[in-house]
């Protein structure tokens, strides 16, 4: 029997509730596939804090770089926010990319149809949307030297070297292969030279990639034409703060934040979180949606261990159960059937196991 061994860090808030029902949904795939998954769990973020004094400790990276994929809640909440930047429980995900070398950030935004009521923008504009943001996640301004501050300026340097923008071109290439072949480099090229640059490899990249499209956007276009046409786009590749904003904005077409999914990758190792945080305010309520840590797991199937189908059922079971009209609260309109966490997980099952029994 295939077996994988998955570090599984549920962290604070909701983070554990989401984790749990996502890994009963693993489970089903475990059993309808034949294939063993190992959890190894530790504590990560304000928990962790608690335990041990660090967001992360030395053994918990060392389980994760040991595994084959990481899940991961989320972490942060009250109890921790006084304490100085540098300890806070959210240093734990600045460490796991550090650590695990995780480079590429890939949020897909996808409207299922039975929600295309919920964004804020119109059910035309919205409907059918499915894009995927590749941001680069360990280079750029957010890391670049020199920065600093005094009392009269402060400063940042965007640096990207070759290598890197070459990997992170080669992920959006490889991805929309797999998707629609086409690729929209967003940069800043007609005033930054670091933008020039990135645009001038990413051209380079894409000679081998011939049957994918590629054209470019500057950042400020690209943010207007996420909000005005978002259906325009398949896979969008940027560098790391344009990508932090732009992916915000492509997850807001979608209208909640309990729908996103993401993975970030690196060349040995992958980690895969919802986007949303802790939420205090819900914690420990059984109110929490479960759909985009559940996604997460989707994800980790078609990306690391090679299991795109069942991935593509998971996708295709929450999409029916929301057609079915199940809602958690923060999606929940009048005419909608409300339920709980744990409802919305065994519901996601019950449909995985349908979409089996059609397929077989
Ligand atoms: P949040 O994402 O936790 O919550 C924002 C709002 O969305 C809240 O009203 C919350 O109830 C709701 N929400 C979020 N996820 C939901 C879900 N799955 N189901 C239903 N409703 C959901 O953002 P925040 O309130 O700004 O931050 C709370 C804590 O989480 C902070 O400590 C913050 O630093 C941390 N945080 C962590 C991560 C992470 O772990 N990756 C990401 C963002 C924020």
């Amino acid at each position: 029997m295939r077996s994988y061994k998955i570090a599984v860090l549920p962290g604070d808030g909701i983070g554990p509730e989401v984790m749990e029902a996502a890994l009963k949904v693993l489970d089903t795939v475990g059993e309808m596939e034949s294939v063993k998954f190992e959890y190894e769990y530790a504590q990560v973020g304000g928990c962790a804090i608690d335990e041990t004094g660090k967001p992360l400790s030395e053994e918990t990276l060392k389980m994760c770089q040991q595994s084959d994929a990481v899940l991961l809640g989320a972490v942060g909440g009250p109890k921790w926010e006084s304490l100085p930047q540098d300890q806070k429980p959210e240093q734990a995900l600045l460490q796991l990319r550090g650590g695990l070398g995780l480079y590429s950030n890939l949020r897909p935004a996808v409207v299922f149809p039975a929600l295309a009521g919920a964004s804020s923008l119109r059910e035309e504009v919205v409907s059918g949307v499915d894009v995927m943001v590749v941001r680069e996640l360990t280079g750029g301004i957010y890391f670049g030297t020199p920065k600093g501050a005094d009392a009269n300026k402060g400063w940042n340097t965007m640096v990207y070297e070759r290598h890197e923008v070459e990997r992170i071109a080669r992920v959006a290439f490889d991805l929309a292969r797999k998707r629609s072949s086409r690729v929209t480099s967003v940069d800043k090229a007609n005033v930054l030279d670091v933008s020039q640059f990135w645009r001038d490899i990413v051209i380079e990249i894409h000679q081998e990639y011939p049957d994918v499209e590629l054209d470019h956007m500057y950042v400020d276009n690209a943010a207007m034409q996420l909000v005005r046409t978002p259906k325009q786009f398949d896979v969008i590749v940027t560098s790391n703060m344009f990508g932090d904003i732009l992916s915000d904005i492509a997850a807001m077409v979608t209208g909640s934040l309990g729908m996103l999914p993401s993975a970030s990758l690196g060349e040995k190792h992958a980690l895969y979180e919802p986007v949303h945080g802790s939420a205090p305010d819900i914690a420990g309520q059984n109110k929490a949606n479960p759909l985009a840590m559940i996604m997460s797991v989707a994800m980790m199937l078609s990306y690391t261990l090679d299991m795109g189908n069942a991935g593509a059922a998971i996708q295709s079971a929450v999409s029916e159960v929301l057609e079915a009209g199940y809602r958690t609260g923060e999606i929940y309109q009048d005419g909608d059937k409300l339920v709980s966490s744990t409802e919305m997980s065994d519901l996601v099952i019950k449909q995985l196991i349908q979409i089996s029994a059609r397929v077989a």
